[in-house]
Order: C-alpha cells, then sequence, then structure tokens
C-alpha cells in the first residue's frame, strides 16, 4: 500500500487520542497496526484551528461550519486545515487516511449540517484542502 518510510498523514482520533469532539476518541486496529512502523504523524484539525476538547459538535452547512448551538466556526476549520497542509509540506507528505464523515476529516460523504445524522456528497475542510493540493486522501473504512 505505501512505500518503505513513506510518511502517511494520520487523523489522531483514530490513533486513539482523545481529540474528538465530546472527549473520545475513533480508535481503529487497522490504523493502530499501520502507524506502528513511527512513519505516521498524527494530526487533529480541529485541536489545531484553535479549538477546545471537549466541544460543541458542529458540521458543514454550505461554505460555513456551524456548531449545534448555532456558533460559526468555520475561521478555526479553515486555520486547522491551513497547519495540518503546512505539515503535509515540511514531512513531504503525499498520502493521509482521515476519519470518515467528520466535518474537518471527512471525504466523499459529510453530515448535511442539520444535525440529524444524515450524511451530504463532500469532503471535510481539511480533506478537501489536502485534496486541492495533491495529497491522496483515504478514510479509515478505504483501508
Ligand atoms: Fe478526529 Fe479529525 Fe475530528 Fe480531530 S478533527 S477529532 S482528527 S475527525
Amino acid at each position: 500500500m505505501k512505500e518503505k518510510n513513506e510518511r502517511i498523514l494520520v487523523s489522531a482520533c483514530l490513533a486513539g487520542v482523545n481529540c474528538k469532539y465530546d472527549g473520545g476518541n475513533n480508535e481503529n486496529s487497522q490504523i493502530i497496526e499501520l502507524i506502528k512502523n513511527g512513519n505516521a504523524i498524527l494530526v487533529c484539525p480541529e485541536q489545531l484551528g484553535g479549538l477546545v476538547t471537549p466541544r460543541v459538535a458542529a458540521e458543514r452547512l454550505e461554505n460555513k461550519v456551524i456548531t449545534k448551538d448555532n456558533r460559526d466556526v468555520t475561521e478555526e476549520y479553515r486555520r486547522g486545515a491551513e497547519e495540518v497542509l503546512k505539515l503535509t509540506k515540511k514531512f513531504n507528505i503525499k498520502k493521509a487516511i482521515l476519519k470518515s464523515r467528520s466535518p474537518s476529516c471527512g471525504k466523499a460523504k459529510i453530515y448535511d449540517g442539520t444535525f440529524s445524522h444524515t450524511l451530504t456528497d463532500g469532503d471535510g475542510v481539511t480533506a478537501e484542502l489536502l485534496k486541492a493540493n495533491g495529497i491522496e486522501v483515504i478514510t479509515e473504512e478505504e483501508l
């Protein structure tokens, strides 16, 4: 799947880091195996954008990101995405494994902004920026 010593970017919550909005994680045993070689760089774009953990859930709504209590956190999401992009450049990362359906990390399908567990076509803010910069993005579900 990847060349020897190739660095990959990984959503930190998939590795068991408690950075999820509710203070938990999305630990995935396949991800744990994959990153044991030490070539993964773990990131949580929402934390890198300055958001606290735990935090109010948010979803993308058109070009914005809005929390469940109606706060506009678009700027924090953009800042986090830019920080992650910076890291990919610094470490010459060409591939990312990101958490599915997240408003930051999701790829192809994300929640639709109604907080009703309804999916719509689209990428999270970070996934979108990475793809636009030529990074291959897959989710843990595509491993
Ligand atoms: Fe996980 Fe990404 Fe959400 Fe951070 S922003 S908790 S890494 S899905």
